[in-house]
């Protein structure tokens, strides 16, 4: 027999949030407009609802009034939704019969000088909530398994370091890299700030071990082709870029005995196709076989068929060991995971466009990358800095910084990029070491040297020598003839205009989300800020996370963060990753389509519009209906929108809840 249905019984609780809401909303009002709405039996206020206190409060009144429904007025249900629907639930009852009016974030806070229109906005959003609070239905979460398994797209030192810590919790982990090898920026670098620590130093072992971890299955030169499924069980496809080289246990699988690439070299040596090297920036060749750069992980050779002209001498050279395929294609995997973290960095923003300071133009102005590769023993000149013009060593050098941030103009880009003060200062230090009596000039608008030892090194920089010259650099000119920079600045400290002639100018370029990392973020259902950056679930309570459950970020694809932070938020989402996986099982909250089947007319025209593939159609009593599988259903309502015949039913958003708050809105106001 069915419970029968009880009369609305609805607590609403006003939170204070100290001043945050009380500051520009009357609360007392608010709560005894609250008391006046149908269904609520009790309405409280309280400073800060999420505390211990607060959450009291809701206990005892859903247990002293036998309350149906509660409502909380206080901040943006992405803060505190969870805690109260616990509090809901300590309380005695079903944890989905919680509302939240969101007077803070969408109220207070934007109406902050109207104080009579905030209160009226505020009791506006509680009357809407109330009013559906009354139709709330008991619902119950989904359980699913979960995978024991983690992908890692992006071998960076943030995702290596994402890796090792899943790997060594005994999960078995993927990590994926577009590249033929795994490192990211950071095997670009020469020395890392502030302990000068040689940065192949530091990342070589590590790239070694995620070579080697038995639970990691490492697959370079692979990127995502698509992603299915939900927290717990992510069916993602692969595709494995065709590398025309076999490896060892590839070549053993197709009976070539004691083949595969060794990483001899031998190809390499009679390739006749010479290419720009993108590792070193250009500033040296590579053949049409090559390796990515000399550490890399795992040491294979790659053939680029966008250059290769298949003469087959690369072939011949390699002879017995028969590595090279010459007619591979790209082969696709489809593996299952139960969460994945996206690591997958950032490139450098195209410092061109920024004309006036004339990259690409005049040959003695390079990027700051540029100057890692230079300055590095292993680099194109053999860590010997020179003036790309002439090869001559330069002594007067000027380093832009904020070259593309901090920049509101709309060419560059508006947020500061976070290591470039400090790697400029790293510079700076690496030069005067290198070559006796050089003079670096570094043109700042403000240097932000944040972290541990820090600032330090920037009083050491300065004591080392380097002149500091406060102002953003207008334009630089070339002398035609000396190929010598005339770098134009205002001194804004002195007031002076500065006209500095230098050999070498070293622009300190903002950097960007990786290119064409828009379609693998959307796959995964991940948002990205104004600024392009992958968007966190929240910036302080969940950095790690995103809004797609079981999704998490680590490293620069979060936003600019220099190598410690990035290792820190590596870490930190293995952690989260982990508990999942460890758990076994996760809950799915309920917001899931339903199918009224006696209204479904079989159309199948939802099944298409579902953008998660939640919706298929099936034969029940001799006629097709849609059916939801409904881990995969994401609530976003495109189907129950859409239906011509009213057949979907979107649990905890059903139509009376939303005509319900409709109403209330255009009918119930006080005045
Ligand atoms: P990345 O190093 O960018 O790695 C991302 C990886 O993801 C790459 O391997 C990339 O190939 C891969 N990837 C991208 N897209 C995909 C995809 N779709 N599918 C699969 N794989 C993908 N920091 C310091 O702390 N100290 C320093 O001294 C220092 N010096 C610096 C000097 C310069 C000139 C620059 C530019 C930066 C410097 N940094 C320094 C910052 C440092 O480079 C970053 O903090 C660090 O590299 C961030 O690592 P990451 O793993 O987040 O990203
Ligand atoms: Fe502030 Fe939200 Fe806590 Fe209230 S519940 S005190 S609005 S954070
Ligand atoms: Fe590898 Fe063959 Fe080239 Fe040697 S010659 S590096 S084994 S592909
Ligand atoms: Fe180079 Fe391609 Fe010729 Fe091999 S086949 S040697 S990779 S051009
Ligand atoms: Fe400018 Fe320094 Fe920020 Fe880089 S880190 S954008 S150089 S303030
Ligand atoms: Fe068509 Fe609606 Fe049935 Fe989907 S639920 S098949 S749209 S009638
Ligand atoms: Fe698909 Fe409908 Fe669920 Fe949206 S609400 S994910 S369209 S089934």
């Amino acid at each position: 027999m069915a419970e029968e249905k009880k009369q609305p019984r609805i607590g609403v609780f006003v939170c204070h949030c100290g001043t945050n809401i009380a500051g520009s909303i009357d609360v007392k009002a608010v709560q005894e407009y609250a008391r006046t709405l149908p269904g609520v039996i009790v309405a409280d206020d309280y400073q800060y609802m999420c505390s211990t206190p607060g959450q009291t409060k809701i206990d005892n009144a859903i247990k002293e009034n036998d309350l149906t429904g509660v409502v909380v007025a206080a901040c943006s249900p992405r803060l505190h939704e969870p805690t109260f629907r616990t509090a809901t639930k300590e309380g005695g009852l079903n944890p989905f019969r919680f509302e939240m009016a969101n007077i803070r974030e969408q109220d207070a806070w934007v109406h902050m000088h109207d104080n009579a229109g905030a209160t009226a906005k505020a009791k506006d959003a509680i009357r809407i909530a109330v009013a559906k609070a009354a139709l709330l239905e008991d619902l119950y979460p989904k359980s699913v398994p979960v995978e024991h398994a983690a992908m890692v797209v992006g071998a960076g030192v943030g995702g290596i370091q994402a890796a090792l810590d899943l790997a060594n919790a005994g999960i078995k982990t993927y990590l994926i890299d577009k590249l033929p090898t795994v490192g990211g920026r950071m095997s670009q670098l020469d020395k890392t700030f502030p302990t000068l620590d040689c940065s192949q130093c530091i990342l070589t072992p590590k790239m070694v071990d995620v070579g080697r971890h038995p639970n990691i299955d490492l697959r370079t030169y692979t990127e995502v082709e698509a992603v299915e499924g939900y927290i717990g069980n992510f069916d993602i496809t692969l595709r494995k870029k065709a590398r025309g080289v076999l490896t060892p246990t590839e070549a053993t699988e197709k009976g070539i005995v004691g083949g595969g690439c060794n990483g001899c070299g031998d190809c390499d040596a009679v390739c006749p196709v010479i290419k720009p090297n993108p590792f070193e920036l250009g500033m040296k060749p590579r053949k049409a076989i090559y390796i990515y750069h000399p550490q890399v992980t795992p040491l294979i050779y790659t053939v680029d068929f966008d250059s290769c002209i298949k003469c087959g001498l690369c072939v011949e050279a390699c002879g017995e060991k028969k590595a090279i395929d010459l007619d591979m294609a790209d082969a696709f995997e489809t593996v299952k995971v139960g969460t994945v973290i996206l690591a997958t960095g950032y490139d450098i923003f195209p410092i061109e466009k920024k004309r006036e300071w004339g990259y690409k133009q005049f040959d003695n102005v390079i990027t700051s990358l540029e100057f890692e590769r230079l300055i590095c023993a292993s680099g194109p000149t053999g860590g010997h800095l020179i003036r790309p013009s002439d090869g001559q060593t330069p002594k007067k050098v000027a380093f832009v910084l904020c070259a593309g941030s901090r920049d509101n103009t709309g060419v560059g880009k508006p947020y500061c990029s976070r290591f470039c003060c400090m790697y400029s200062l790293k510079h700076a230090h690496q030069m005067m070491e290198k070559i006796p009596g050089c003079q670096p000039y570094i043109f700042y608008m403000d240097i932000r040297s944040f972290g541990k030892q820090y600032e330090e090194f920037y009083y050491r920089i300065q004591d080392e020598g380097a002149k500091f010259i406060r102002g953003r650099v207008a334009n630089i000119l070339e002398d035609a003839k000396t190929k010598d920079l005339h770098v134009y600045a205002e001194d804004t400290l002195l007031g002076q205009p500065v006209d500095l002639t230098v050999d070498l100018v070293v622009l300190a370029a903002a950097i960007e989300p990786t290119q064409g990392i828009d379609p693998v973020r959307k796959m995964f259902g991940v948002s990205c800020s104004q600024d392009g950056w992958m968007l966190e679930a929240h910036p302080k309570l969940n950095p790690c996370g995103t809004t797609t459950a079981g999704v998490f970020l680590a490293g620069v694809c979060q936003g600019p963060k220099d190598i410690p932070d990035t290792v820190a938020q590596a870490e930190g989402a293995a952690s989260a990753a982990s508990i999942p996986i460890h758990m076994g099982k996760v809950e799915l909250e309920p917001y899931f389509a339903q199918c009224i089947e006696e209204k479904c007319a079989g159309c199948g025209m939802c099944v298409n519009l579902c953008p998660y593939s939640a919706l298929a159609l099936v034969e029940k009593d001799g006629k097709q209906v849609m059916q939801v599988t409904e881990a995969k259903c994401k609530g976003c309502g495109t189907c129950g929108g859409f239906c011509p015949g009213g057949a979907i039913y979107m649990q905890h958003f059903t139509t009376p809840q939303i005509v319900a708050q409709i109403d209330a809105f255009l009918l119930g106001g006080e005045e």
